[in-house]
């Protein structure tokens, strides 16, 4: 058997295999590429393709995709095998410089947005070097941007890369600016921690609602939920190590640096986390894990839950965006330094971050908004919808110090002054005590909490990434034209402090008394996905966006119309598979039980008086009286769905959703999970919540 260092990456045609494999000029140039992003050419190309079509026939692939991540979130590919016909009527295994560098499909049936006319369906793949490719099951999948025939990015990564292409440039002008030449290159890292839930395959079949939907549409509590705290970094099942095993092994194989897994807090939750990458490569492998969960869940007789909230009332799943930004020369420039002029440079990069979040904190929020999430952000443990930031203590007195003129700590005669002091060393574990802020940094990278499990972490980033680079380049250009560079800068910190410190909060995130206190600093608190989508569309977000060559106003609008469909799509879904539930399963069953108990009634009085029918009356009663409220909700429900077809607006018809649609869905699942509670176990029509989640033993 091999050891884990022997096959890591072994699926993988990475920097180490192609530097074996390219002649040195050719590894030259893409080194070149990976390094500062600049263009390969065919020739080139040609060359890699061909070392790469070896490697992958060598390893046993037989076919080759082109993987891509359209704006459904999910990755997409479409298979070609490597045969090419010769003319002696045989064939060799073979693809070329051009196939690897762009390809063509059929895009029509993924979500554009109107960016693409319906007569013109073609859209492009075309090659992203700075991700390695790999074999998935005998698949030798390329990753690659996806875009229309006009050039409008029609995926998630285009504009990530975009957004990274961003920040470099402007990253490179402050670091210029503190006399760093050595710098060439800087890009944002990324280590995302995902969430999810494991249910027992079998039950899970018998809930249409988690089939069709991802989430339990109804269900009552269990007796037993995750109040005792048992579960969070508990003994891991044997059937679930065996399923982490696996799951360790298929990404080290595909390169995927899998290093943390462990229970999380909510019985049947689970949390793997990676070692921070490059953003662009951890967004692919992100994908890449999810997808191996849920292929290999199955494999187990599970099944694999990503979704934002599969249960009411018990924890939901997010995934932890750790973020920083790296030179080539391996600083992160978030982590406080050694000297006063790191220290100036660290603090700089630090407000740069503050200022960011504050000014788009609208943006951020809509990054991370879906029907999924909604039911997530401000329940149980996740992050509220108001988007705010924790410091930690110690940062907090330091910034407190240099915008108030005074000095820090007890040892410090003098005032904190930027650029000649340095700054006391944080201890790390306090900086991580706050698990209710949205945004939190982490001692030398910030933490984004909001990001639902199931979604890429590529939108978030890209917002991520073009909001710092704009105040980066705000103050590039008022740093470039000081006459005194240090007391620039000191002016800049100060001023960004006393301007953007309502956004800093380090009390509990989740406290009532939070939402009122926001609300006086002025802060936004966007309770759902249609609440904040129409943020998207104030000049100074697509000023934003189109500054930085980040999205154009066509792609702005796109995305606007895809995420508002999208929230409908799901809705539509969810909605119907609750008038499907509702009148061909619960209100049948429930039926059933009081025609049993009315039968009971009936028997027990026909022997006499003395027989008591007091529970079976009182049951009868209640139970009919919920058969009723849930008709009339399930009825309405109806109602609604038919009125909602005719909006034309995508985001009227969200609203409508919001407003009208979910009230009655949420009043049609409290009935019948009254009724659930009053029918026999045994009788009921699902799988209850208990079952559900301690299913897997
Ligand atoms: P914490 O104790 O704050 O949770 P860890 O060291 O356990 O910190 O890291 C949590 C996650 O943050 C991991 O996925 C890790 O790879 C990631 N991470 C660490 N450093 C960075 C960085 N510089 N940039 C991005 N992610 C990082
Ligand atoms: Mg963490």
């Amino acid at each position: 058997m091999k050891t884990v260092t022997e096959y890591f990456g072994c699926d993988v045609f990475s920097a180490s295999v192609m530097k074996e494999r390219l002649p040195a000029e050719t590894y030259a140039e893409l080194e070149r590429t990976l390094e500062t992003g600049h263009r390969l050419d065919l020739d080139v190309a040609n060359v890699i393709a061909n070392a790469m079509n070896d490697w992958a026939i060598e390893k046993g692939a037989t076919h080759y995709t082109h993987w891509f991540q359209p704006l459904t979130g999910v990755t997409a590919e479409k298979h070609d095998s490597f045969i090419t016909p010769t003319k002696d009527g045989g064939i060799i295994m073979e693809f070329s410089g051009k196939e690897l560098v762009k390809g063509e499909s059929d895009a029509s049936s993924f979500p554009s947005g109107g960016l693409r006319a319906t007569f013109e369906a073609r859209g492009y793949t075309a090659w992203d070097p700075t991700s390695f490719a790999f074999i998935k099951d005998g698949v030798l999948c390329i990753p690659t941007a996806f875009c229309s025939y006009g050039g409008d990015a029609l995926d998630k990564k285009t504009p990530l890369l975009r957004s990274m292409e961003a920040i470099n440039k402007q990253t490179l002008r402050i670091l210029k600016l503190f006399g760093n030449t050595d710098v060439v290159s800087v890009k944002t890292t990324v280590g995302p921690e995902q969430e999810y839930f494991l249910v027992d395959k079998d039950v899970f079949n018998k809930r249409k609602d988690l089939v069709y939907t991802g989430r339990t549409l109804f269900g009552g509590k269990p007796p037993k939920g995750q109040e005792l705290d048992d579960h969070y970094y508990g003994a891991i099942k044997p059937r679930v190590q065996a399923f982490m095993a696996e799951l360790d092994e298929e990404l080290w194989r595909l390169g995927v640096l899998a290093k943390t897994e462990h229970n999380e807090a909510a019985p049947a939750q689970h949390e793997l986390a990676p070692i921070y990458a490059t953003t662009n490569i951890a967004t692919d492998h992100n994908q890449i894990t999810m997808e191996a969960m849920q292929k290999i869940a199955k494999k187990h007789g599970m099944v694999c839950l990503l979704h934002e909230k599969p249960f009411a009332g018990v924890n939901g799943s997010g995934k932890h965006n750790n973020w920083s930004i790296s030179t080539n020369t391996g600083t992160n420039l978030l982590e406080p330094g050694e000297t006063p002029a790191e220290n100036a440079q660290f603090l700089l990069f630090l407000c740069a971050v503050i200022k960011a979040v504050d000014d788009y904190q609208d943006l951020l929020r809509i990054s991370i908004a879906s029907a999924g999430n909604d039911h997530r952000l401000g329940a149980q443990e996740a992050p509220p919808a108001i988007v705010s930031m924790f410091l930690g203590e110690e940062l907090n007195a330091v910034l407190d110090a240099i915008e108030n003129d005074e000095s820090y700590g007890s040892k410090e005669k003098e005032v904190l002054k930027v650029g000649v002091h340095v700054l006391p060393r944080f201890p790390k574990d306090s900086t991580d005590r706050n698990r209710t802020s949205p945004f939190a940094f982490t001692g030398n990278k910030f933490e984004f909490r909001m990001l639902g499990s199931s979604a890429s972490v590529a939108g978030p980033n890209t917002t991520l990434n073009t909001a710092v680079a704009e105040v980066l380049s705000q103050f590039a250009d008022e740093l470039e034209n000081a006459e005194s560079f240090d007391s620039a800068i000191e002016a800049l910190i100060k001023r960004v402090i006393k301007e953007h410190k309502r956004i800093i909060f380090n009390g509990n995130g989740y406290d009532d008394a939070w939402v009122k206190e926001a609300e006086k600093r002025g802060l936004l608190n966007l309770k759902s996905t249609p609440d904040c989508l129409p943020y998207m569309l104030h000049k100074k977000n697509i000023d934003l966006y189109t500054k930085h060559g980040v999205y154009s106003e066509a792609e702005i609008k796109a995305h606007y119309e895809i995420k508002n469909e999208k929230y409908c799509k799901y809705l539509n879904i969810e909605a119907l598979t609750m008038i499907d539930m509702t009148k061909k399963d619960i209100l049948p069953c429930v039926s059933r039980q009081v025609s049993e108990l009315t039968a009971t009634i009936l028997a027990k009085r026909a022997v006499g008086e003395y027989i008591d029918t007091t529970y079976e009356e009182a049951v009868a009663k209640e139970l009919s009286g919920l058969s009723k409220e849930a008709f009339g909700a399930v009825n309405e429900l109806e109602k609604l769905s038919r009125e909602v077809k005719e909006i034309k607006e995508s985001d009227a018809a969200a609203m409508f959703y919001k407003n009208r649609i979910i009230p009655v869905m949420e009043h049609l699942r409290f009935a019948v999970d009254c009724a659930e509670a009053l029918c026999p176990t045994d009788k009921w029509c699902y799988p209850s919540y208990g079952e559900l989640l301690f299913s897997v033993r």
